[in-house]
């Protein structure tokens, strides 16, 4: 098997597949090991079994400001033109503010990003114009400001719209998901959901949005599918590697791996745990199939003060699946993950300590000279979709 393969690629989500397919073009004879049933990686999607597209591992919505990974994506997918747009649902702690028109349940909604809309919401029109107005004026060259940034406001009127956001935005939903308040968890995380000073409801403002117009199975499928990758599913890649010092080897075979090899799965895991487990938040997510066309007026809909959950996404605004009379939601509850082998590792928990232990295993990494780390948990990063992708083809470049 090893040696009629140019370079072995552990995993088959973004960072796997699109290094293989640039690498294949290149004339390389690629071999993508892929511990999982099915290729995608966190990006899969599938049919329910009410005919529902859903994405397994929670929702995804392809957004970039990199040309290069939008144009070599839209080589295996159509796009279906889509915006995302979030409100939040909370429970009116003012009664006494009801903006014109909104029903008064006990519950109201504002724009997510908090943004010039949201204040009027929040205060009512008239009160959400000054404060929107007061806003404007403290940043006059920025349209957007971090929340962080915002709670250091001197001024007492803007720090009163900074504990407004805060706590009806942030400090609740970061609890449930972090379990850390936005203090305590990297800063870059918070700031990737600032405050808008504009009207702009838009979830992302990058110039490429949009969903595969079939999926992104079917996109992976396309992408995976050139003469010189060969695909083997339900094949963890450490089954047939032994780890010297300065080297990878063959298990059984007494040589080294002849080979670049590309590993996009947790980093901690290739060297066995040997310095700890590397911290990770995992999800449960609850899908919930609804005898009705559509669930929620929004793709998403965060619950930023209450509920156990942080967010409800309902797939048929996302895909714009026509199906009536049935749709498909899902609740994210996120928590510490544990290494049990049916939970899965999403999201890193950057901060020094869990970096220092990264650099740890980084350290070993180095000492291999046929491995190559790709990916959201091989670098232990945040990284969205198009990110991956820009790294996988500056990966196969540089191979
Ligand atoms: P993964 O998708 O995790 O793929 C790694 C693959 O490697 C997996 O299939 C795994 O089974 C396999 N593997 C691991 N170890 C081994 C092994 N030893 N042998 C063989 N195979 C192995 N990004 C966006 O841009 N937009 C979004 O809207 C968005 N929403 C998200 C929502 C959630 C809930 C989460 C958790 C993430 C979201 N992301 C989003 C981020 C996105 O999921 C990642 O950027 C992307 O999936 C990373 O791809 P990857 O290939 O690095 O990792
Ligand atoms: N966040 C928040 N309230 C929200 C949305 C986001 O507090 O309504 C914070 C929270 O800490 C979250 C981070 O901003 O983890 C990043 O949000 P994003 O929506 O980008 O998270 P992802 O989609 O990657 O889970």
């Amino acid at each position: 098997m090893e040696k009629q393969h140019d370079v072995w690629v552990a995993g088959a989500g973004y960072a796997g597949a699109v290094a293989a397919r640039a690498l294949a073009e290149k004339g390389k004879q690629v071999l993508v090991l892929e511990r999982r049933d099915h290729i995608g990686g966190n990006a899969y999607d599938c049919l329910d079994e009410n005919g529902v597209l859903i994405h397994k591992y929670g929702p995804h919505i392809f957004h970039t400001n990199d040309r290069k990974v939008f144009d070599f994506l839209s080589r295996f997918t159509q796009w279906r033109r889509y915006q995302h747009r979030v409100i939040a649902n909370i429970p009116r702690d003012n009664p006494e503010v009801v903006p014109a028109g909104k029903k008064t349940d006990g519950r109201f909604f504002f724009p997510v990003p908090f943004n010039l809309d949201s204040l009027k919401n929040a205060f009512g029109r008239s009160e959400g114009e000054r404060l929107g107005q007061k806003l404007l004026d403290a940043y006059p060259a920025q349209s957007q400001v971090t929340i962080l940034e915002l709670c250091q406001n001197p001024d007492p009127e803007v720090a009163a719209i900074a504990d407004y956001v805060y706590e009806h935005v942030f400090v609740h939903y970061t609890m449930k998901q972090w379990g850390q308040t936005p203090e305590e968890i990297d800063p870059g995380t918070t700031a990737r959901v600032p405050v808008r000073l504009s009207q702009d409801d838009r979830y992302f403002q990058d110039a490429y949005q949009g969903m595969p117009a079939q999926g992104y199975t079917k996109m992976f499928e396309k992408m995976l599918d050139h003469p010189n990758i060969e695909v083997r599913l339900n094949t963890d890649v450490r089954q047939y590697l032994s780890l010297e010092e300065y080297d990878i080897f063959l298990r059984g075979a007494g040589m080294p791996l002849p080979c670049p090899l590309i590993y996009t799965g947790p980093l901690d895991e290739f060297f066995g745990l040997c310095y700890g487990r590397l911290p990770y938040r995992t999800l449960d997510f609850q899908f919930e199939t609804l005898p009705q066309d559509i669930y929620q007026t929004h793709g998403t809909v965060n619950y930023t003060v209450d509920k156990d959950f942080t967010r409800i996404t309902e797939f048929k605004h996302l895909t714009g699946q026509e199906l009536p009379g049935v749709t498909t939601i899902v609740k994210e509850y996120s928590r510490p993950y544990t290494g049990d082998a049916r939970e899965t590792p999403y999201y890193a928990i950057i901060n020094p300590e869990n970096n220092a232990l990264y650099a740890r295993y980084k350290a070993e990494a180095d000492k291999k000279q046929q491995l190559y780390l790709l990916g959201r948990l091989a670098e232990y990063k945040y990284y969205n979709m198009d990110a991956i992708a820009a790294r996988a083809l500056e990966l196969a470049e540089r191979l």
